[in-house]
């Protein structure tokens, strides 16, 4: 499958900072922020600074490096945001995922019982 990377997408203009964020951590791979419609007390997004589309273009064609990096963001951001009770870690591709920012992203949400995983 061939990807086609929209420079013009959300994420991309935070990256660049020419949108403001609430940044929560960030590393030499990866920015953590959290989304502006929060589901639960707990929602933040965790990005790639690389320009993947989605989890499966990240990791097909993350570098390792990168890869390492986005997932220890993930454990920072689990660490900082306190979610020991839990938490759900998901990420929407394309549009039988319904995904709305074509910028590979993995919403960690906690800190509330998030009910059965929708379907
Ligand atoms: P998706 O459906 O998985 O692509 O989710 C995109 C998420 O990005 C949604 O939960 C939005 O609320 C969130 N979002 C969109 N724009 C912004 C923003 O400027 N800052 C933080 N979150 C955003």
């Amino acid at each position: 499958m061939v990807y086609a990377y929209d420079d013009q997408n959300i994420f991309a203009k935070i990256l660049r900072g020419e949108i403001p964020n609430q940044t929560v951590f960030e590393n030499e791979h990866a920015l953590a922020f959290r989304d502006i419609n929060a589901q639960a007390p707990v929602h933040v997004l965790v990005i790639p600074k690389g320009p993947y589309m989605s989890l499966d273009h990240f990791a097909r064609d993350g570098s390792a490096d990168e890869q390492v990096g986005f997932m220890k963001a993930v454990a920072e951001v689990c660490r900082l945001e306190a979610v020991d009770a839990g938490f759900r870690a998901v990420a929407n591709a394309r549009e039988d995922g319904v995904q709305e920012v074509p910028h590979y992203h993995l919403h960690i949400l906690a800190g509330r019982n998030l009910g059965p995983m929708l379907m």
